[in-house]
């Protein structure tokens, strides 16, 4: 079974490693740089508050050790606060000065659903590799299904590299939101009806909402796709050098 690490300085941690834990992983979590171990085969940074996320790092001396995971092609899987650590861009709300680990190649607007309606559960509809029908293995269960949105960010540009997982339909107010992005010349495909909530680049997958507390288990299936593919192909390599 894969070791997943969940970095457990703030926020939801528990959850994911429960959602990890039924499908069969060894999960543990990740208070310190000692524990951002070699063995670990994926990371799971979860949702919380980014910039107390941010400052916790850096007070543990973690935010090169956890950018050095993050370029180490080991994949890693942000939700919510996760995602906005993860982008290489984070607008929206002031960001204080926040050191954001990056690596996604995307613009992130913190609070994107407005923080009047802190909560809320939405509709979320799959694409990309994602997309009803083409998934590997195991469907995720019900589409489109009904995603939690905490305080939640929204990816409002995309770069090319990166593929778009799951959108969900703007609302007037969002739909303003993102066109005024969008003369801005920001926002990826120019479409302002939906809003982008589900990223995959390379190793790198993240998300708006919180899929670990929802029952569907979908996205943490995904993302243990992409650690044993890793893993596979590490050991493809390694036992192609030993030929050597
Ligand atoms: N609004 C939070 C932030 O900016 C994220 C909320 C969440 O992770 N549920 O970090």
């Amino acid at each position: 079974a894969p070791r997943i690490g969940v970095l457990a300085l703030q926020g939801a941690f528990v959850e994911h490693a429960n959602a990890l834990g039924q499908l069969g992983a060894r999960v543990s979590e990740v208070r310190q740089v000692a524990q951002l171990s070699d063995d670990l085969d994926g990371l799971v940074i979860p949702g919380g508050e980014s910039t107390t996320m941010a400052i916790v790092a850096r007070t543990l001396n973690m935010v090169e050790p956890l950018q050095a995971f993050v370029r180490s092609g080991r994949p890693v899987f942000g939700t919510c606060a996760g995602l906005i650590f993860l982008s290489d861009r984070a607008t929206g709300q002031k960001i204080g000065g926040q050191s954001v680990l990056g690596g996604l190649d995307v613009t992130t607007h913190r609070n994107f659903f407005g923080s009047q309606i802190e909560s809320a559960e939405r509709p979320v509809e799959l694409c990309g590799a994602l997309a009803p029908g083409k998934g590997k293995g195991k469907a995720i269960v019900a589409v489109p299904f009904r995603h939690a949105f905490i305080r939640a960010p929204a990816v409002i540009h995309a770069g090319d590299g990166v593929q778009v997982l799951a959108t969900l339909a703007a609302d007037p107010r969002e739909q303003a939101l993102l066109e005024e992005q969008h003369q801005k010349g920001g926002l990826h495909a120019g479409d302002a009806t939906r809003v982008i909530v589900g990223v995959q680049q390379g190793s790198l997958l993240a998300t708006a909402f919180h899929p670990e507390l929802t029952e569907d288990l979908g996205w943490h299936e995904h993302f243990l796709r992409m650690v044993s593919e890793h893993a596979a192909s590490k050991q493809r390599e390694g036992s192609a050098s030993k030929r050597k």
